[in-house]
């Protein structure tokens, strides 16, 4: 099995080598059935599904929160030359769902989202299919606890049982414990599940916290460093007006092409926009948290938090969506003491150490989760850039430089580096 896996990343795929946890986690969902597969932002987890569907006979219904993820993956399978590749939602006509409802046997993969799932006229089609597999895309959605809970991912676990599926493959990047405990109840119904988990650590990230004092600051910092660091870049605030501030002032006050994103927008100025920003049309985003779920852009090189994110793992979520090509990307956060917004947890642990560089505070050993592990590595890489003096752009570009050959140098060192760290 192992030989014709390879085959079809090649052949398919035209990749040489899987990214860690791909090739374990298809392997699993070859070879038993419920399988959850917690890899960092842009390791691939759409090949996982994707890969083992073509050893697998009937068709792979892939379950996603939004419509903009589900056209990017139906035109990523599109490249590979896949043509039976469809998205069925709200987006259609009429008249193209009832053709598409007709041909329905025809298709190899159909993209849906929940709630097109739970309509009768699609259900009784589908019920009517042999359903290889069944896919959960950014599997999380399902939990109270995670950052992008929606409702309808509740119902799942009805709809899998209903249409009798033998082989469920969740995936996300969310590793918390209780994300990964609500998953397995309420997708798998505590039934027994395999798990593939790596971590989230990545390598290429290095981060950095500003320490501003006001606004006004925050802007001329970010109209300096956006000047003199080339893009494509991402912002993030906290709230929608901060967005359109931002977004304004950077284009009154710099040369760069920038752009604002959150939900107040319509569905097709959002869908513009992304698509600007993916064809490198836009240096700078400015967008709420409504941005970025699964986007595969693979090179953003920096991501800045305009005000410290609501939580750890929003923060993960979000600078981790830099730096995909495996390229050295900055992550940045102002911080500015008035912004209260903050997660307790973040704000007991972190702040700590932004406003103590002194030490580090010390986690743990016995807690195993992983985003745990990466916090801590975090507060490592905080602590060595913020202790030194000198924060200006140059300065931090230099450091940066002097980071990556460090790495390089460990790199060479350590052979089974790779392996211990994230996704290159
Ligand atoms: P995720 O869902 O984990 O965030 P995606 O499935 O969107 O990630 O994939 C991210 C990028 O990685 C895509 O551009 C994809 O083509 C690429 N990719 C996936 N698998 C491999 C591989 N084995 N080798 C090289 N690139 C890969
Ligand atoms: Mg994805």
């Amino acid at each position: 099995m192992n030989e014709e896996i390879q085959q079809v990343l090649k052949q398919r795929f035209g990749f040489s080598s899987f990214k860690k946890g791909q090739e374990e986690t298809i392997t699993k969902i070859l070879t038993r059935n419920n399988v959850l597969s917690i890899l960092p932002t842009g390791t691939g987890k759409s090949l996982c599904y994707q890969l083992p569907s073509y050893l697998l006979s009937g068709v792979t219904i892939v379950v996603s929160p939004l419509l903009s993820l589900i056209e990017d993956q139906v035109r990523q399978l599109q490249r590979t030359g896949e043509k039976q590749a469809v998205a069925f939602g709200s987006q259609l006509t009429y008249q193209e769902k009832q053709w598409v409802l007709a041909h329905i046997a025809a298709y190899k993969f159909i993209f849906i989202t929940p709630e097109s799932l739970f309509q009768e006229e699609i259900l009784q089609r589908i019920r009517q299919l042999d359903v290889g597999l069944f896919v959960v895309d950014e599997a999380h959605c399902v939990s109270t606890w995670g950052i992008d809970f929606r409702p309808d991912y509740e119902r799942l676990a009805s709809i899998i049982q209903h249409l009798g599926v033998k082989k469920v493959l969740a995936l996300t990047a969310t590793a918390t414990e209780v994300v990964k405990e609500d998953i397995r109840q309420k997708l798998f119904l505590g039934q027994e599940i395999d798990l593939v988990q790596k971590t989230v650590n990545r390598v290429n990230i290095f981060y950095h916290v500003e320490k501003l004092s006001t606004v006004e600051e925050k802007l001329s910092w970010l109209q300096s460093f956006c000047s003199k660091y080339s893009g494509p870049g991402l912002i993030y605030c906290n709230t929608r007006r901060d967005t359109e501030e931002v977004s304004l002032y950077l284009s009154g006050n710099t040369t760069l092409k920038t752009a604002y994103y959150h939900g107040g927008l319509t569905s097709m100025e959002r869908s513009a926009i992304q698509q600007q920003f993916l064809a490198d049309e836009l240096d700078v985003l400015i967008a709420t948290s409504a941005f970025g779920m699964g986007i595969d852009k693979p090179n953003i090189r920096y991501v800045i938090h305009y005000q410290l994110p609501d939580s750890l793992e929003a923060f993960i979520q979000e600078s981790g969506r830099g730096g995909r090509d495996g390229l050295q990307t900055l992550s940045v956060v102002l911080y500015m003491a008035q912004d209260q917004k903050v997660h307790q947890y973040f704000q007991k642990e972190l702040l700590k150490e932004i406003n103590d560089f002194t030490h580090l505070v010390p986690l743990t050993q016995n807690n195993d989760s992983i985003v745990l592990d990466h916090f801590s590595e975090l507060q490592k890489k905080w602590y060595d850039f913020s202790k030194s003096e000198n924060h200006s752009i140059e300065n931090l570009q230099e450091k940066i430089k002097k980071r990556v050959e460090e790495k390089a140098e460990k790199l060479a060192r350590m052979e089974d580096y790779l392996d211990t760290d994230g996704c290159r």
